[in-house]
């Protein structure tokens, strides 16, 4: 049976058929580069990872593309704040381009530690500046645009169905339009290309046919997405914040340019919460990946955290649920670590957990398949590799983890060995003596299917 993926289109779970017979196109829009990203911005990527698992647990060959923002997102929705570049760079005393370079370093360093796919196509706004360019002539050939004092401006009016992803009620809008719109022609227009201001030169400019200045956001996800996937592709992703603004304005600008919105299927991550609040960059609740690790917090608990609620579900953030997330990572990858190898895959639990998956990621349901694999008689080799098949979607690393190497002194090394030799004996007395001898001097045997294991007390 097909996968079923939730569209936001539609509102509702459609099949998934891909419009190619050898490639599925994914584009998730990526980070602003002003500053680091938090976990909640994190999360989306996270959910981005899981469905381009799940593709290529189905045998899709995904061309996943991201982009990094480095010019053009404004502070403001309105068109009218200051770039957050510029301001980033007033922030930290370095150049937009400084900046740009360090905080995209520094997303993609969060990327691996997450165990997040590197997608196959990373691609810069600044390095698409003409792609932009040409994309908004042919926009202002068919007649979409208007000149304002400070830019190329899209008139929204001239769709009917603008706003539809987000079911914008355009009437409601209208009716409140006395809110300050300076020159736009409606509250729902938005800039394609802003003009450097008169007189000051920015650090991130460009030359072009209507005037020095740089590309609107919304522009470059269109430009690099038909550059990279076509102007119709599969599936384009984002947090759940996108759609009513930036989504919807980069399908009014496909529409405008191609005819086409974009993508057959959108998809949203919900957010990260934070004390029932959005986390946001700009609040004080800011966490980073690295602020986690600061607290002793391995990288994949954080992304187990994420892998336990569904997607289209909000997320409160807790310490109490981050260290729960731990916790259960440490158990699971013992378990794993002590099972023995050379089994082979429980078809039935394998095709369960995937039936969870196909079932619009329902990760919190293929993850109990998991556990209640983990308790049953299967046995213990086969539990290992099914483990492996699950650990494809998972992404927990599961094969390279190791439990910390403590050094067992020799005289404790010296009483495993006669415990060893007194079970073998069957001297079930003399053996539990030991055990309690190791015990007191703050070691741990543990007879596992593998073996007998030998650790410090934790
Ligand atoms: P930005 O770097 O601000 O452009 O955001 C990068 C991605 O993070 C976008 O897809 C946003 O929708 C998403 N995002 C922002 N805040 C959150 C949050 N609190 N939880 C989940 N995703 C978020
Ligand atoms: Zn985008």
């Amino acid at each position: 049976m097909a996968m079923q993926l939730y569209d936001n289109w539609e509102r509702s779970l459609r099949p998934f058929t891909p419009i190619h017979q050898d490639w599925v196109g994914l584009y998730c829009c990526g980070p602003t580069v002003y500053d680091y990203a938090h976990i909640g911005n994190l999360r989306t990527y996270l959910f981005e990872d899981v469905l381009r698992r799940a593709l290529e647990l189905n045998g899709y060959n995904v061309r996943h593309v991201v982009n990094i923002t480095d010019v053009g997102h404004l502070v403001s929705d309105g068109d009218d704040g200051e770039d957050k570049m510029e301001k980033g760079s007033r922030r930290t005393g370095q150049t937009a381009w400084e900046i740009a370079e360090k905080y995209t370093v520094a997303f993609k360093e969060d990327v691996q530690r997450l165990n997040i796919l590197e997608p196959k196509i990373w691609c810069k706004a600044t390095d698409h500046i003409v792609e932009q360019i040409d994309f908004i002539s042919v926009i202002e050939e068919k007649g979409y645009t208007y000149r304002t004092s400070d830019g190329i401006y899209f008139d929204t009016s001239k769709q009917d169905d603008y706003g539809y992803l987000a079911r914008l009620n355009r009437e409601g809008l209208e009716a409140g339009k006395r809110v300050e719109i300076g020159e736009k022609k409606n509250p729902t227009d938005f800039a394609l290309w802003k003009f450097s201001p008169e007189g000051s030169t920015r650090q991130m400019e460009w030359d072009s046919p209507w005037g020095r200045g740089f590309p609107g956001w919304h522009i470059e996800c269109s430009a690099m997405s038909a550059k990279y996937l076509e102007p119709w592709f599969d599936i384009h992703c984002g947090g759940e914040d996108h759609i009513a603004i930036h989504h919807s304005n980069e399908i009014a600008q496909n529409q405008a340019c191609h005819g086409t919105r974009l993508a057959n299927f959108w998809m949203h991550g919900y957010f990260l919460q934070i004390d029932a609040g959005k986390m946001s960059k700009s609040s004080g609740d800011f966490l980073r990946l690295q602020t986690l690790i600061d607290d002793n917090i391995d990288p994949l608990a954080y992304r187990w955290l994420c892998l336990s609620a569904h997607y289209r579900s909000q997320l409160n953030f807790s310490w109490e649920s981050l260290k729960a997330s731990q916790t259960g990572l440490n158990r699971l990858r013992e378990t794993y670590f002590n099972l023995p190898s050379g089994g082979s895959i429980n078809q039935d639990y394998a095709d369960r957990f995937k039936a969870e998956i196909d079932q619009d990621l329902n990760l919190p349901k293929a993850i109990a398949v998991m556990w209640e694999m983990l308790k049953s008689n299967v046995n213990d080799a086969d539990k290992k590799t099914t483990l492996d098949y699950f650990d494809l979607m998972l992404g927990l690393n599961l094969k390279v983890w190791e439990p910390k190497k403590t050094e067992i002194p020799a005289h404790i090394l010296e009483l495993v060995e006669q415990r060893k030799i007194a079970r073998q004996n069957k001297v079930w007395a003399e053996s539990d003596r030991l055990r309690d001898a190791i015990k007191a001097a703050g070691f741990e045997v543990e007879d596992t299917p593998a073996g007998m294991v030998v650790k410090a007390v934790s």
